[in-house]
């Protein structure tokens, strides 16, 4: 799109597209010298990339992407360097055991390059229609890092000046040298569309995230009064649930539940009972605080489940209105909000009619600690 950044110094999950990539070389044991080619314009825009990495200064690239290539050998050169891995700054995923293959095939090769088999049926198009269907057979898709001995692909670089190649295993092959597959990763994807680089977050995204379950337990006499505050609502009744705050049974064993998720202690030692300022506090205020707790870690709720045990009220006429409810409260959609309910069958406290008991069960997802 005309106007946006490069997609090398884009952002993903936090850090420049191409600083995933040089980090990943950076790091690697089997490199030992990491130089990047750049075009003048994104001078600025490299600097915050590579930051703290103490790289070499990058150099300029020229016209093409095949004389960037010749004009960053040519930079290393005084190194002499025995092999050279030429990676495209648009794929930020390259894992160390990919480079690992490469490195390890220029043992008994000129040059290697990762490669990944074509599954699709592959069709040569005149406009829209369908010219005929090519063979798939022997076809690969080329990926990089793309490796070489040094010596040798500058020499074929050199040779093809002028000459317009796609890789440098195509200059590499125009030049005689013998270039060997080896097994690419579909992870190491190249990032041209905005689609890709919301798939490479994914990818990513799944390796940093864990998931966590939270459950909370809560009980509250009933008291006289007209009505019990129950998920979030007001439900006429023959009596009210006692507590030092609205005695909203069902609120408190979420939050529990939410506290649960983060190992942040109980509803008690968030909100003292012996604090009078909670005295008849609406309990969304313990619920919100703590949704609020775990997005201060970046973490998000996947999902949360409630059972309210009771003989009296009937729960099942007021589900749908608590799980708008409640789903207001923590931010979220009620398709992520459970509420069920129960009776013990006359036995036990809540089968006595002396008084409501909920537990809460909740799953979120937050960055891998
Ligand atoms: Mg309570």
């Amino acid at each position: 799109m005309p106007g946006e950044r490069p997609k090398q110094y884009r952002n993903l999950c936090g850090r420049t597209v191409l600083r995933h990539a040089l980090e990943a070389f950076d790091a690697h044991p089997g490199i030992s010298h990491v130089q990047a080619v750049i075009h003048p314009d994104d001078a600025p825009d490299f600097a915050a990339a590579a930051d703290g990495l103490g790289l070499p200064e990058p150099i300029h690239g020229g016209e093409t992407r095949q004389d960037s290539v010749r004009l960053g050998l040519e930079a290393v050169a005084g190194g002499n360097p025995a092999n050279v891995l030429i990676h495209d700054g648009a794929r930020p995923l390259v894992s160390a055991a990919l480079i690992s293959r490469v490195i390890e095939a220029l043992a008994t090769s000129d040059g290697a390059i990762p490669a990944l088999p074509v599954h699709d049926t592959l069709k040569r198009i005149e406009g829209a229609r369908i010219g005929e269907t090519v063979t798939r057979d022997n076809l690969v898709r080329a990926q990089t890092p793309q490796g070489f001995h040094f010596d040798a692909i500058l020499r074929a670089h050199h040779a093809a000046r002028g000459q317009s190649l796609t890789d440098d295993a195509a200059v590499a092959e125009a030049f005689g040298l013998s270039v060997v597959t080896v097994p690419g990763a579909e992870d190491n994807l190249k990032i041209t569309r905005e689609e890709d680089l919301e798939r490479a977050a994914h990818i990513l995204g799944a390796g940093l995230v864990e998931t966590r379950m939270g459950t909370g337990f809560d009980v509250h006499r009933f008291a006289d009064g007209d009505a019990v505050q129950i998920g979030g609502i007001s439900i006429p009744h023959s009596h009210a649930l006692a507590g030092h705050s609205d005695a909203d049974v069902a609120l408190h064993a979420l939050t529990d539940a939410l506290l649960g998720t983060i190992a942040d202690g109980d509803i008690g030692s968030h909100f003292p009972p012996s604090d009078p300022q909670w005295r008849g506090a609406a309990s969304d205020i313990f619920l919100r605080h703590a949704v609020g707790l775990l997005h201060a870690r970046d973490g998000r709720l996947v999902h949360a489940d409630l059972t309210i045990i009771c003989e009296a009220p009937k729960i099942g006429p007021h589900r749908d209105a608590m799980r708008t409810r409640i789903a207001e409260i923590l931010g979220t959609e009620p398709g992520r909000i459970s509420v069920k309910a129960t009776t013990t069958e006359g036995l036990g406290f809540t089968g006595r009619n002396e008084g409501i008991a909920a537990q809460a069960c909740v799953t979120v997802e937050m960055p891998r600690t």
